[in-house]
């Protein structure tokens, strides 16, 4: 259950930034995560829950938002969403293709007090 790992790494993040802002209390994280790095929600929710426990951020709401993988063609130049696990450029039809997007792990905001 790679979530774990993941909250336990994001989870270190939000509280360096609580306590850097000098923060009583956590009411709302916000995280971002690339859609590439496959993360389950619920066990996401699960350990998020389990590492908040007796910290500044015990009550605080968890927000999840998922960034789509995108793709750029090393040929043409493109980018494009991947959808279905199709490694082609829509332009050239290459297959020679770098990942733009969809590997984030990101805490884009925390809001406290
Ligand atoms: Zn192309």
């Amino acid at each position: 259950m790679h979530e774990v790992a993941i909250v336990n790494d994001l989870f270190r993040i939000v509280l360096d930034v609580a306590e850097k802002e000098k923060l009583k209390k956590v009411d709302k994280v916000h995280f971002q995560l690339g859609k590439m790095m496959q993360v389950v929600p619920d066990l996401f929710k699960f350990a998020f829950d389990s590492a908040k426990a007796d910290t500044l951020a015990a009550e605080a709401e968890l927000e999840i938002e998922f960034l789509p993988v995108r793709m750029k063609c090393r040929q043409c130049g493109t980018e494009f969403e991947l959808k279905q696990q199709n490694f082609q450029c829509p332009d050239c039809q290459g297959m020679d293709l770098d990942m733009v997007q969809g590997r984030e792990l990101i805490v884009k905001s925390i809001e406290g007090e």
